[in-house]
């Protein structure tokens, strides 16, 4: 077994269960390959942990076990995996819901690999050539563990030589539809990086229909395919969704009409959301509740975005057309963006203008996303509902 030694004084927060190999806390890392099992041992040559290499964030690799005899094959994923089972029974015993997160990458034991359940269709993720070498192991634990229509995969590291998609089982033809409290949406699971739902947004979904859509204007801007629009139309007065991709039209139409709901009825828009808020200024247009869930780096034209550096701008642009007692719904999902770094960006910013308000919700992942209680950036989703004054 190959190993890797901490610098001297770095084995605290491994030994209280850091699941992280930070490359500037080994002393040397050029003899371990991606794939390759260590041991993490401190300078004196004590056992740590059992590991291995997966290069992701400012990590060498993640932790996999703290017992030196035990042996990373199939066996430990089938544990791993009949353990995520078994805490997720409530979600696949709960009505009006198919779609959920059935392994949770270092929330549930293995950084750098998760697994979707959509309505009996499995989506396995690789976020590392490491973790994919292991493949054949986790592929026939899945297979042991879970119960499945079909198996498809996506590879979340850069490699020209791997597509991903289509693993084993029964294809079947996307999109599927699949239910999440009572709300349909399309999913395709072999298009892209994205299936069409972000299902770690759920409970967010959820409270936007429940306390803040009653009769309200709502605008949804990077709508992707509307899943906060229709998720509120029913309550709704009206959604409009607002997203430069020209595939975003068809998908939210598709949605809207899978619930019932005439797209018709609904405002859909194909634009920069900068350009949007210049154009409702001019139009007058209003909103009472208004949905910002940006991803954290876009480029448009020579344009960059950047959540950590611009979301004032959108809080501003949001402000300008906002309607009296109105509702943010403010989100990202940048783990290097902690929530207390947002809240004080949202504070900076509408101090500066003399805005008052007040946090009414602050929410972050579901219970199917398990986070690491010794890792921050596993909570890596910060939803935040604001009342402005
Ligand atoms: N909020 C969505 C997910 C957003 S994904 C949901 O709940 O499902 C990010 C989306 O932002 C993509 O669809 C992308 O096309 C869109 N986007 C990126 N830059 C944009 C911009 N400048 N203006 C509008 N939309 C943008």
């Amino acid at each position: 077994m190959k190993t890797a030694t901490l610098n001297r004084g770095k084995e605290t927060k491994y030994n209280n269960q850091y699941p992280l190999i930070e490359e500037e806390d080994i002393y040397a890392h050029d003899h371990l390959k991606e794939g390759d099992l260590f041991y993490l041992v401190t300078n004196k040559e004590e056992y740590i942990a059992t590991c291995y290499v997966g290069r992701q964030h400012k990590g060498i690799g993640w932790v996999l076990s703290y017992d030196k005899d035990e042996d990373i094959n199939a066996s430990f994923f089938e544990r791993l995996f009949q353990i995520a089972h078994e805490e997720r029974t409530y979600f696949y015993n709960l009505d009006g819901t198919s779609a959920f997160r059935l392994f949770n990458s270092e929330g549930d034991g293995v950084g750098g690999l998760t697994i979707d359940n959509y309505d009996g269709h499995l989506l396995i993720q690789w976020y590392s050539k490491g973790i994919y070498k292991f493949r054949y192991l986790v592929l026939k634990a899945i297979e042991a563990v879970f119960e499945y229509t079909s198996i498809y995969e996506k590879m979340r590291f850069k490699d020209d030589s791997l597509t991903g998609g289509f693993v084993t089982g029964e294809a079947p033809e996307f999109p599927i539809v699949i239910e999440e409290n009572n709300t349909f949406y399309n999913v395709n699971l072999d298009d892209g990086l994205m299936t069409g739902i972000f299902l770690d947004q759920k409970e967010v979904r959820k409270k936007l229909r429940d306390k803040f859509s009653k009769e309200r204007d709502i605008l949804n801007l990077f709508s992707y395919t509307g899943a906060f629009s229709v998720v509120a139309a029913n309550e709704a007065n009206s959604t409009t969704s607002v997203d430069l991709a020209n595939r975003s039209r068809s998908l939210t139409e598709d949605n809207f009409g899978l619930n019932g709901i005439d797209p018709k009825s609904q405002y859909i828009y194909v634009m920069d959301t900068f350009d949007f808020f210049n154009y409702a200024r001019r139009h007058d247009h209003f909103y009472d509740t208004i949905v910002i869930d940006p991803p954290s780096f876009a480029r448009n034209k020579k344009k960059t975005f950047s959540v950590t550096k611009d979301y004032d701008k959108l809080i501003l642009g949001a402000l300008d057309i906002l309607g009296p007692d109105g509702n943010l719904l403010l989100c990202t999902n940048n783990s290097t963006f902690s929530l207390k770094a947002f809240k004080k960006v949202i504070k900076d910013t509408l101090e500066n203008v003399d805005v008052d308000y007040e946090l009414i919700e602050v929410m972050g992942l579901p219970k199917d996303f398990k986070t690491h209680p010794h890792y921050k950036p596993s909570k890596y989703l910060k939803a935040i509902f604001l009342q402005i004054k």
